[in-house]
């Protein structure tokens, strides 16, 4: 959905009429739409960048678009990191969109710590129900970040 671009963010209903407000539910800053969801809006940047230095990755100021070109990249095989990096990234979607929702429907709020503690868990218990667990020196690094040991 997200990468269809078919969320219902605020930008959405803008151009339907629907809403007169078309500020960042998390944020309150930018006009929500998918690409500042998950890729201008502070909150979603800080929760990546986290993710990513878990994966041993350097973060990078990085448009939705230029994102998704280096994931498209980033994710072929099927080394450790790549699968966390796929789960986390699904992770990451799933619970940014979550957080929006939280705070939109409920008054809510998360910290970015909360949300990246979540795709850690999410991602560890993935992990092992594909028996990904089998510890590898080569790997270490990312086991312990991901507290997969
Ligand atoms: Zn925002």
């Amino acid at each position: 959905m997200a990468i269809l671009d078919r969320l219902p963010t605020r930008d959405w209903f803008i151009r339907f009429d629907v809403v007169n407000d078309d500020a960042c539910v998390i944020c309150g800053s930018g006009m929500e739409s998918r690409d500042h969801l998950f890729a201008d809006c502070f909150y979603a940047r800080n929760v990546w960048n986290v993710v990513l230095g878990l994966c041993g990755i350097r973060s990078i100021a990085d448009s939705w678009d230029q994102r998704l070109n280096w994931l498209v990249v980033s994710l072929k095989g099927k080394s450790l990191r790549t699968r966390i990096l796929k789960l986390a990234w699904t992770g990451f979607l799933y619970h940014v969109w979550e957080e929006r929702n939280f705070k939109f429907f409920r008054s809510i709020s998360r910290s970015s710590e909360d949300t990246v503690k979540r795709i850690k868990e999410a991602v560890k218990i993935k992990l092992y129900s594909l028996s990904l667990h089998i510890i590898d020196d080569g790997n270490k690094e990312l086991y312990i970040n991901w507290e997969l040991i």
